[in-house]
């Protein structure tokens, strides 16, 4: 019956059945490495943490059901998972990357991966060349994200997941921008979802940690074995901390969107302002793109401030609600400049030909009240540009 609820019903209760032996309405925490043995090799599924403990079996249940998956593995963090990801491939592998992915898997795959497989880095929103690229190479793998970060480019994860269908390659979404309550890819032809639950899974700016979703029992058994192998473990604690996050997902991304809308709203208006993008505006190109396959816009927003990198220098010390500081998705608003400090691994060249300029400005929206999110960035263009 669980598995038929709607997403928001899912978040809250699949996985989360009370304690059997306690009737606890919320899960105990298993913090234990191991478990006894009523003889040798009997036991009831659980011989050491590092292959599997309850509280992370429940939170990989969940979700597993939130993005119509068959199976999850949760890691310590979100390049925990990329990193195991990649062991699963044939070494050698092709793999097709959107060309403004995450700072931290751009900078893994090019300077510690690349002595491993081949990774060919192109914009996955011109279908056109994504075709031609995927038909030349025949990949393995074709990884993209949608939206990008900072960028926030649509790509079409249909068409893309069919090309790659139809080269014999595996399409893996990082869906950590929309959370599955906006988009779910596996729905749209997807093989394999990727997420840092640092961000808006567990939405609390408390834990570090990522996870993969995905339907083949194939893939499950080789993900297991690596993880087992390898090491990459989510604690009990923290496991139970994304439980906890996870409960309001809904509730959360209905907030963020609704501040995130007002606030690009008020961006694209303001007469300091170069470009909003978001990909919620009539304005941005991928709009009609983002509507078919998202049931909301999300919570990001950049923009381009007029001026160079004094301006964005002032603006950024002037804020007083929004915190100066990496990372997004959670609850408090964030402000951050990708080009020095979540994209500095991205070398400068490749920062310009992305549109990462010294005057690009990027807002995690929090679900403070709107008014207070947007008096604050009123008060900081007063102060940057009186
Ligand atoms: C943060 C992030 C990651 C990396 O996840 P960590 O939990 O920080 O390891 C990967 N992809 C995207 C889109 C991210 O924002």
């Amino acid at each position: 019956m669980k598995k038929k609820l709607d997403i928001s019903s899912k978040i809250i209760h699949v996985g989360g059945e009370p304690d059997p032996t306690t009737g606890a309405i919320m899960p105990p925490i298993f913090q234990t490495s191991t478990y006894v043995q009523s003889s040798p090799g009997k036991h009831q599924g659980y011989e050491y943490s590092r292959c599997h403990n309850p509280t992370r079996t429940r939170l990989e249940e969940c979700l597993a059901s939130l993005e119509n998956a068959k199976y999850s593995m949760v890691f310590a963090s979100g390049m925990a998972a990329t990193t195991i990801l990649l062991h699963a491939l044939p070494q050698g592998s092709d793999i097709v990357v959107g060309d403004d992915v995450y700072g931290g898997t751009y900078r893994l795959f090019t300077t510690i991966y690349e002595k491993i497989h081949n990774f060919h880095f192109i914009d996955t929103t011109d279908l056109k060349k994504t075709r031609e690229t995927i038909r030349k190479i025949k990949p393995q793998l074709v990884w993209i994200e949608s939206p990008t970060n900072p960028t926030l480019k649509i790509t079409d994860i249909e068409k893309v997941c069919k090309i790659g269908k139809n080269h014999g390659a595996l399409t893996l979404v990082d869906n950590t921008f929309m959370s599955p309550y906006f988009q779910r890819p596996l729905d749209l032809g997807a093989d394999i979802v990727l997420h840092s639950m640092t961000k808006y899974i567990n939405g609390h700016s408390d834990v570090v940690a990522g996870a993969l979703m995905y339907k083949s029992k194939k893939l499950h058994d080789k993900l297991f074995y690596l993880h087992k192998s390898m090491g990459p473990t989510l604690s009990p604690f923290d496991s139970w901390l994304v439980i906890r996050g996870l409960k309001t997902l809904a509730v959360r991304m209905e907030a963020h969107e609704r501040n995130a809308m007002e606030v690009a709203e008020f961006l694209e208006k303001n007469k300091y302002v170069e470009k909003t993008i978001y990909p919620g505006l009539k304005s941005h190109p991928g709009h009609l793109i983002a509507k078919k396959q998202m049931s909301g816009f999300g919570g990001m927003v950049t923009f381009y401030l007029q001026g160079g990198i004094k301006n964005s220098k002032k603006f950024l010390e002037s804020v007083e609600l929004f915190a100066l500081a990496e990372s997004l998705g959670g609850v408090e608003s964030l402000i951050e400049h990708p080009a020095i400090m979540t994209h500095a691994s991205v070398p400068a060249k490749n920062r310009k030909a992305l549109g990462i300029d010294d005057n690009l400005i990027r807002l995690s929206v929090g679900i403070e009240s709107s008014k207070d999110i947007i008096s604050d960035l009123k008060q900081a263009f007063k102060k940057t540009f009186s």
